[in-house]
């Protein structure tokens, strides 16, 4: 008796799933780990910073489960147009919803879609070389901008900056597409502005990420001293959390710091939201109001308006999940709703149907955040085996697939090919970016 078990997703949330359900010795599994993409590792491969080495390097971990005999990877298979959620039912006694968060949150404010106002989500994606964004897509953009606006302040916003600030040589051993190293290492963008709408203390950052924008090599950051000054919540918050107090440490020295006529400038301000996109064909500038917190420490406008000259606004204002035909979703939060991993109907918790990661709790947390987050919903899925809820539906034919799907051969093909691109350019790989190109090779694994 052996269960299968489908993991819709191969991110850090899939993988942590697949590596739960490898660790327990009560229950015999076949697992098929489907991704829309021909390539595993989701948001490690498309999202992580390509020069955050290590936190990239959790992919040579997660990768390990594919050497289990009991683990199949079907790639370039996309759930709601090559196979239905009806399908996976029926072929599977369980499946795992593990695909993350996908889109960009809007922030609903005139000029939002001009051309030049680029969605993080869309920006980052390009940089990790993600085959769904065109390899061009911003080259004439990046080509003609000094100037650039990121909206908001988490750790993605800092992503954008930093990687918009380093200088060829500081990106040079990334993965990064070689045409993405070329535009990006060809700006001319000497300003690049970060915008948090509430205060410093109210920033989503994290303090490693915040402190690495003081230490580039061509961009001096500034920061108003008067920006830190603290309100009594404020204070409170810095009293109460470490992480907000040692941020607020970084910003200090930050302020203090004498600027040494470094080609590019990283302007920090905070209190300040957008209004509207402006332009005629394309990005002219940013409307901005100032702003102060309220007693619940929400960002309310002061009413002072100004108009930021800006070639390229980046909104980097969160992701958010999509739903799937045939499954619920919950509009507002933009999750599938769940009770612990156990996705909910509108009569009770739906059986053999899971989630696991972002789609499960939203787009919060850091990487290991997803593997206690799987091992939860391993964890109930297990105790719906126990108790019978989830039963073994006997011998299938096949796994559904779709017309084009890519095995763990094809996987390994293009990871080779990226090494050997890697190795004749002096490092460990290179991200292939077309999708073609990917299917090429990986069709002739
Ligand atoms: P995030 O942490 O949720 O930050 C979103 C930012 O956008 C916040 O500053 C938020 O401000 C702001 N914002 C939201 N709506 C806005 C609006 N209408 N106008 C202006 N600002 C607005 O999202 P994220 O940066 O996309 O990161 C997603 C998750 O991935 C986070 O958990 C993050 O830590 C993680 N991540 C981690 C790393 C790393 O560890 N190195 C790297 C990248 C991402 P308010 O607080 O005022 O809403």
């Amino acid at each position: 008796m052996v269960f299968r078990i489908a993991v819709v997703g191969s991110g850090p949330s899939g993988l942590y799933s697949v590596e739960a359900l490898l660790a327990q010795q009560d229950v015999p599994v076949a697992i098929d780990v489907i991704d829309r993409l021909p390539t595993p590792f989701g948001l490690v491969r498309y999202g992580v910073a390509p020069d955050h080495f290590s936190i990239r390097s959790v992919r040579d971990k997660l990768t390990e489960v594919f050497e289990s005999p009991s683990v199949q990877f079907i790639g370039n298979c996309e759930v709601g147009s090559d196979v239905s959620v009806a399908d996976l039912r029926e072929a599977y006694d369980a499946v795992i919803f593990t695909y993350g968060a996908a889109r960009d949150r809007e922030l609903a404010i005139p000029g939002e879609h001009l051309p030049g106002s680029v969605a993080a989500t869309d920006f980052v994606a390009w940089y990790c070389g993600h085959p769904d964004s065109a390899p061009e897509a911003y080259s004439d953009l990046l080509a003609r901008a000094t100037s650039v606006v990121v909206i908001g302040v988490g750790n993605v916003a800092v992503d954008v900056a930093r990687v918009l600030a380093k200088n060829e040589s500081e990106l040079r051993a990334t993965d990064m597409p070689l045409h993405v190293l070329k535009t990006l290492a060809n700006t001319a963008i000497t300003d690049i502005t970060v915008l948090g709408r509430r205060g410093p203390a109210q920033a989503a950052f994290t303090t490693k990420e915040l402190r690495e924008l003081g230490e580039l090599t061509d961009a001096d950051i500034r920061i108003d001293a008067e920006q830190l000054e603290l309100d009594p919540l404020s204070a409170q918050l810095a009293a109460e959390n470490k992480v907000v107090a040692r941020n607020l440490a970084v910003l200090t020295e930050w302020a203090d710091r004498v600027p040494n006529g470094k080609p590019r400038r990283i302007h920090l301000r905070f209190f300040t939201k957008p209004r509207a996109v402006i332009g005629t064909d394309r990005v002219e500038a940013l409307e901005m109001e100032g702003t102060a917190l309220d007693a619940s420490g929400n960002a309310i406008g002061t009413g002072v308006v100004e108009a930021l000259p800006v070639d390229i606004v980046i909104r980097s204002v969160g992701y958010r999940g999509i739903g799937l035909p045939g499954l619920p979703f919950d509009a507002d939060r933009h999750v599938i709703p769940n009770d612990d991993g156990r996705v909910m109907g509108p009569t009770g918790p739906i059986p053999g149907c899971y989630v696991a990661g972002w789609i499960k709790r939203g787009p919060t947390g850091i990487i290991g955040t997803n593997k206690k987050d799987a091992a939860a919903t391993v964890a109930a899925l297990l105790a719906d085996i126990e108790s019978g809820i989830v039963q073994e539906g006997g011998v299938r034919e096949s796994s559904p697939r779709g017309a084009h799907s890519v095995g763990i051969a094809g996987w390994r093909a293009i990871d080779e090919a990226e090494r050997s691109l890697g190795h004749a350019h002096g490092k460990e790989r290179i991200t292939i970016h077309d999708r073609d190109t990917l299917l090429s090779i990986a069709g002739s694994a």
